[in-house]
């Protein structure tokens, strides 16, 4: 795709984070439909502008079912546009945020898609994801969950980093220690991003509830209070969180979770960075053998596949953001 300012239209923003804005745009040539995220005032003078282009194509590269393919980016005075491909049904936030907690049979297909792409991109390319959260797993209406925003690109981290920009709370507690880091880290942050589809909340406590409670948004620790939590307490425990609807309360027809989920969650979350398995190790995919093994959680889910209908999955998903008042009104709530 030969993407130029002038052959790309914006359609229709589709969110904003902390660092950037993602439109819905379309390339004029070919007509396809693209998610451009324009990364505003980033910090680069031209050798490193060029440096950022060309650590961004690595990205042209990857090419794995469950990452979203890249297409292009350029220069507009300050800003950096990424051109990637267009998940119509948008992140996990947005979607707990409107539908609730989600049933543990996906939850296992979305484990299963995340670990793929993240052993794809460690095994193929030698890089870690470093950002696994809700609103970096996509979905659409052909069924397909594709992870975004991993970290090709150090000089456009190094242009962009700032304590401030991005969201921390996924962050294994050796990286909120700013100590050296591994692979491991993406485990932990793919636990906590599972805990929180499960349970439809990010699963800290708020301010004096003694790990009893879920997060109210009124009660909410502060930052400083979140990530020093993380790094000095107990790590969340599925049984610890009830899952709720989309509006708060929790639901009581949920069925529980199994053993394997509550387990899986646990390994990831072992805050001891050198005994937390790694991405591959929970995959369990050892190429050279042929072997398969991983956690039995994986391995149900790999084993559960062909029959998950995340077709007739998505068409729910489609017919509930149809009905949602406005789709920049359904952000999950307990952090914004
Ligand atoms: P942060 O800035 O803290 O990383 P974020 O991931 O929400 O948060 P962005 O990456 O800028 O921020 O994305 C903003 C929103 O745009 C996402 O929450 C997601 O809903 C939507 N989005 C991102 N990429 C795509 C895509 N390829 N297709 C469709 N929607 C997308
Ligand atoms: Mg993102």
């Amino acid at each position: 795709l030969e993407l130029r300012p002038s052959n790309v239209v914006n359609i229709k923003e589709v969110g904003a984070g902390s660092g950037g804005t993602v439109i819905r745009a379309r390339h004029t040539v070919t007509g396809r439909l693209l998610a451009r995220k324009i990364i505003h005032h980033v910090v680069a003078g031209p050798e490193e502008r060029r440096l950022i282009l060309r650590e961004l194509q690595l990205m042209k590269d990857c090419h794995a079912p469950t990452i979203v393919t890249f297409y292009g980016a350029f220069w507009d005075d300050g800003d950096i546009s990424v051109f990637m491909e267009y998940m119509d049904l948008g992140s996990f936030d947005r979607i707990i945020g409107l539908v609730g907690h989600l049933p543990e049979h996906y939850c296992a297909q979305i484990s299963l898609a995340v670990l793929e792409g993240v052993d794809y991109l460690y095994r193929t390319h030698k890089i870690m994801h470093r950002d696994i959260k809700p609103s970096n797993i996509l979905f659409n209406t052909a069924g397909e969950i594709k992870i975004c925003d991993f970290g090709v690109s150090g000089q456009l981290i190094n242009s962009i980093a700032n304590t401030f920009v991005g969201t921390k709370w996924y962050m294994a507690p050796e990286r909120i220690q700013a100590r050296d880091y591994g692979v491991q880290s993406d485990s932990w942050s793919l636990g906590l991003t599972m805990m929180e589809l499960a349970i439809g909340r990010f699963p800290f406590p708020s301010k004096g509830s003694e790990g009893q409670g879920d997060v109210e948004p009124q009660k909410k620790l502060s930052i400083i209070e979140l990530l020093s939590y993380i790094v000095n307490e107990k790590p969340p425990r599925l049984s610890d969180h009830p899952p709720r609807n989309a509006d708060g309360t929790i639901d009581k027809d949920a069925p529980p979770f199994s053993q394997d989920f509550v387990d899986f969650l646990d390994a990831c979350l072992i805050k001891d960075d050198a005994t937390r398995p790694t991405p591959s190790m929970l995959l369990g995919t050892v190429p050279e053998t042929g072997e398969i093994l991983g956690h039995p959680f994986v391995q149900k889910a790999r084993a559960a596949r062909p029959g998950v209908d995340l077709v007739a999955w998505a068409k729910v998903i489609s017919a509930a953001m149809a009905e949602a008042p406005s789709p920049t009104s359904c952000k999950a709530p307990p952090y914004p």
